[in-house]
């Protein structure tokens, strides 16, 4: 229902303190204007491309080496431009290689090597075109899926999980259309190890909300966290949502941006160290299958 404001799963007391940018959370498209997220966020086009580019180069760069931080705008959110084509790699490595001038050339060789991957993805896709589908590891084919409820399958893709990065990052992900690398990883490795709930799932609902949505990198990128991939993290290295908070973002810059310091949070939807014995479980279940 297009004019809906009413949520259809329960929001657990969820209010939003931020204005219209949290009104949509229910994932209704609740005014006509949906995609303002989006439009505030990006500049689409070859010359919003290039802009962006010059001002990452300019101003960001610098910061490279605090990537891994939500918080900081030390990336260049180059990717969807990259991915529809109004920048090519090419443009941006000859311009990053520019750089590799001493002062910045440690943080120009990290961000040379990010953009590496996605080459690497983008060959993987080339001689694999399933990868959004089959495990590229076919032993994982036996792995022990749980079938999510509907509510659990909601409640990740609203930010009400319980878990703060996992669901600012959630948030951040539906109304802009991007998530920071470091919090796909925890939002994409807490559905998968701690929900237990098949990579495949969590690799459409990306492919359905992000504007960097790749073919290469989105399913390459959902295959590596759930250890299916080529050149895989291990399965058995299941992230902890609230150790990377407290790592990446220790205060909760990020995290305040998308879910208010005074918002009444749920429960946590699982118990972290039961769910990664239970996935600890399964993959050995897989193993001897
Ligand atoms: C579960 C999951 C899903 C992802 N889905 C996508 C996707 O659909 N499309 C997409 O472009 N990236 C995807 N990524 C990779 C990565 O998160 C984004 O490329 C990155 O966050 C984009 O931000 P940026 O442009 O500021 O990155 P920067 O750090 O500035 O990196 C520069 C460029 O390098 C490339 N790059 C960086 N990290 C990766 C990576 N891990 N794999 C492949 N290429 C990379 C991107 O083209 C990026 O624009 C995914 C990661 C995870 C963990």
């Amino acid at each position: 229902p297009l004019d809906g404001a009413v949520p259809t799963v329960p929001v657990h007391g969820v209010r939003s303190g931020i204005g219209d940018a949290l009104d949509d959370w229910a994932l209704l498209p609740t005014k006509p204007d949906w995609a303002g997220g989006l439009r505030d966020a990006w500049t689409p086009g070859e010359h919003g491309a290039h802009e962006q580019l010059e001002h990452f180069v300019e101003h960001a760069l610098e910061d490279y080496d605090q990537r891994d931080e939500p918080a900081m705008a030390a990336t260049s959110s180059l990717s969807p431009f990259l991915r529809w084509g109004e920048i090519s790699p090419y443009q941006v490595w000859h311009r990053l290689h520019e750089r590799l001038e001493p002062a910045q050339r440690q943080n120009a060789a990290a961000f040379l090597r990010q953009l590496a991957w996605r080459e690497f993805n983008w060959n993987e896709y080339f001689h694999c075109d399933d990868i959004a589908t089959v495990n590229v590891r076919r032993n994982f084919d036996a792995f022990p899926w749980r079938e999510p409820s509907d509510d659990e399958l909601d409640r990740w893709r609203q930010g009400l999980t319980g878990f703060d990065l996992v669901d600012a990052g959630m948030r951040e992900l539906w109304h802009s259309g991007a998530m920071h690398n470091r919090v796909r990883l925890a939002a994409g490795s807490f559905l998968v190890k701690n929900l237990l709930v098949d990579w495949r799932v969590g690799e459409q609902w990306f492919w359905d909300t992000l504007v960097d949505a790749d073919p290469a990198n989105n399913a390459a990128n959902w295959q590596w966290v759930a250890g299916s991939g080529f050149d895989a993290a291990p399965y058995f290295r299941v992230f902890n949502p609230d150790r990377q908070l407290e790592r990446f973002d220790p205060h909760r810059e990020y995290v305040h941006r998308w879910v208010p310091a005074d918002e009444l949070r749920p429960e946590p939807m699982v118990d972290l160290k039961a769910s990664r014995l239970r996935a600890l479980d399964a993959y050995e279940q897989m193993r001897r299958s």
